[in-house]
C-alpha cells in the first residue's frame, strides 16, 4: 500500500514538474518548438518502464534522481523521506534528507525542518546520540517556536525510550506552562523517579516527588496509589485510606485497581464496618464488579452464604457481569456444600468451569486512546505510548 502511495507521490511530482516545464516553454517568445528537459523526460520514462515491469524499487530510485532539489521541490523530498521511514526504510530516508541538507538552496526554516526529519530517521534506526545532538541544536538555536517545541517533544520521546526520566523532566520544564498536555507525562516521570527512590529506600524523597506529581497533574491516580502504599508501609492506615478515597474523585475507573490496598488498610486498622461503609459509597459512584464482590464477601463472613447470595444477586441484577456471575456461582456451590447437596457432576461446577475459562481468556485492561488490551495494568501504553490511558475494562465482560 505504501509503495503505491510513494509511487503516486513521485509520479505526480514529476508529472507536475514535467507539465510546468512544458507550459513555460510554450509561453516563451522563442519560436523554437516547446520541449521539456531531455534528462527529465528520459528518467521519467525509464521510471515508468520499471513501474510497468513491476520493479517498484528501481522505479522509485529513478524518479528520485529525476526530481531536482530546488525551493519548490524541498517539501516533496521531505515527504518522500517520511514515506520511506514510515515503511521501515529509515536508512533511505537518511540519504534523502542528508542529500537535502547539502544543498545551498535551503532556507534556514527548511534546513531546520530537514534536521528534524533527520533526527526522526536516526531515532527510527536506534542511533540516539546523533538524534540527540541534532535535537539539542534546534532546541537551543532555533528562532521558530514550533521547531523548538517539536525538538523538545522528540527529545522527550527519546528519553522515555531510554527511561531517563530526569532528562525528560529537565528538557520539558520550560514548556510546561504553555504545553499543558505535557503535564500528565511529567507527573508520571515523577512517579517513575519516586519508584526508583522508594526501591533505594529513600522514602521521604519518593514522597516529595509524588506530591510534585500531584501538583503537575491533580488527576494522577498513580501518584495517589503510590502515596497510599508509602503510608501503608509506615503504618499510617488512616492516611492511606484518605489517599485511596481521593482516587474515586480523580478517576472513578480506577476504583477496582485501588480496592486491594483499601481492603488492606481497613484490615490493618481492624475496621471492617468502616470498609463496608466505604464500599457502599463507592457503589453509589459505580456498580463495579470488584466492589459488589467485596461487599458480598463481607456479608458472607458476617451473615452467611445465603445472605451474601441475596445481596450479590440483587446488585448484579442492576449491573450484570461475567465476573459477578463467576462469584455468584462460587456462593451457590458453597451453599450446596454446606447443605450437603453437592454431587460430583454438579451442573454448577460445570457452569463455573465455563465462566472461569471465559474470564481467563479476557483482557482486563484497555487503552482508551488506541484500544490496546492486556491482562495487567501498565501506566504507559506499550502501543501508543500515552500515559495513564490504560484503564480497567468496564461492562459485562469486565468491571
Ligand atoms: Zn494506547
Amino acid at each position: 500500500m505504501l509503495d503505491v502511495v510513494l509511487l503516486g507521490v513521485l509520479v505526480t511530482a514529476i508529472a507536475i514538474g514535467f507539465g510546468l516545464g512544458y507550459r513555460q516553454a510554450l509561453r516563451r517568445p522563442d519560436p523554437a518548438p516547446p520541449a521539456a528537459s531531455p534528462t527529465l523526460s528520459r528518467d521519467y520514462f525509464i521510471g515508468l518502464n520499471y513501474l510497468l515491469n513491476e520493479q517498484p524499487d528501481e522505479a522509485i530510485n529513478t524518479f528520485i534522481q529525476a526530481l531536482d532539489v530546488n525551493s519548490d521541490t524541498v517539501d516533496t523530498h521531505i515527504a518522500l523521506g517520511k514515506l520511506f521511514r514510515t515503511r521501515g526504510e529509515a536508512d533511505k530516508a537518511v540519504n534523502i534528507h542528508q542529500n537535502l541538507l547539502a544543498r545551498p538552496a535551503l532556507s534556514v526554516v527548511q534546513n531546520e525542518q530537514v534536521q528534524l526529519e533527520l533526527a526522526r530517521n536516526f531515532m527510527a534506526l536506534g542511533v540516539h546520540d546523533r538524534a540527540r545532538r541534532l535535537l539539542y541544536q534546534i532546541e537551543e538555536q532555533s528562532q521558530q517556536e514550533s521547531h523548538r517545541v517539536a525538538a523538545i517533544r522528540l527529545l522527550v520521546d527519546l528519553f522515555e525510550r531510554e527511561q531517563d526520566w530526569q532528562a525528560a523532566l529537565d528538557v520539558t520544564w520550560p514548556l510546561l506552562s504553555q504545553q499543558t498536555d505535557m503535564k500528565r507525562p511529567a507527573a508520571h516521570w515523577q512517579c517513575e523517579l519516586a519508584r526508583q527512590d522508594r526501591d533505594e529506600a529513600s522514602r521521604p524523597l519518593a514522597q516529595r516527588r509524588l506530591k510534585k506529581a500531584l501538583q503537575l497533574d491533580p488527576q494522577c491516580v498513580r501518584a495517589s496509589l503510590m502515596l497510599a502504599d508509602l503510608a501503608l508501609d509506615n503504618g499510617r492506615y488512616a492516611t492511606a485510606i484518605a489517599r485511596l478515597g481521593h482516587i474515586a474523585d480523580q478517576e472513578a475507573a480506577y476504583i477496582p485497581t485501588m480496592l486491594p490496598a483499601l481492603q488492606h488498610a481497613y484490615l490493618c486498622n481492624h475496621d471492617d464496618a468502616g470498609y463496608e461503609r466505604h464500599l457502599l459509597t463507592l457503589l453509589d459512584i459505580a456498580h463495579y464488579t470488584s466492589v459488589i464482590v467485596n461487599l458480598g464477601e463481607l456479608a458472607h463472613q458476617r451473615d452467611g452464604v445465603d445472605t451474601a447470595i441475596a445481596l450479590t444477586g440483587e446488585r448484579l441484577g442492576i449491573s450484570p457481569s461475567l465476573g459477578g456471575l463467576d462469584y455468584l456461582l462460587d456462593l451457590y456451590i458453597e451453599s450446596q456444600r454446606l447443605s450437603g447437596r453437592e454431587t460430583p457432576d454438579s451442573r454448577l461446577r460445570l457452569l463455573k468451569h465455563h465462566t472461569r475459562a471465559l474470564l481467563d481468556d479476557r483482557p482486563r485492561y484497555r487503552c482508551e486512546h488506541c484500544g490496546f488490551s492486556g491482562a495487567t495494568l501498565v501506566w504507559q501504553c506499550p502501543s501508543c505510548r500515552h500515559w495513564g490511558s490504560v484503564k480497567p475494562i468496564i461492562g459485562v465482560e469486565g468491571e
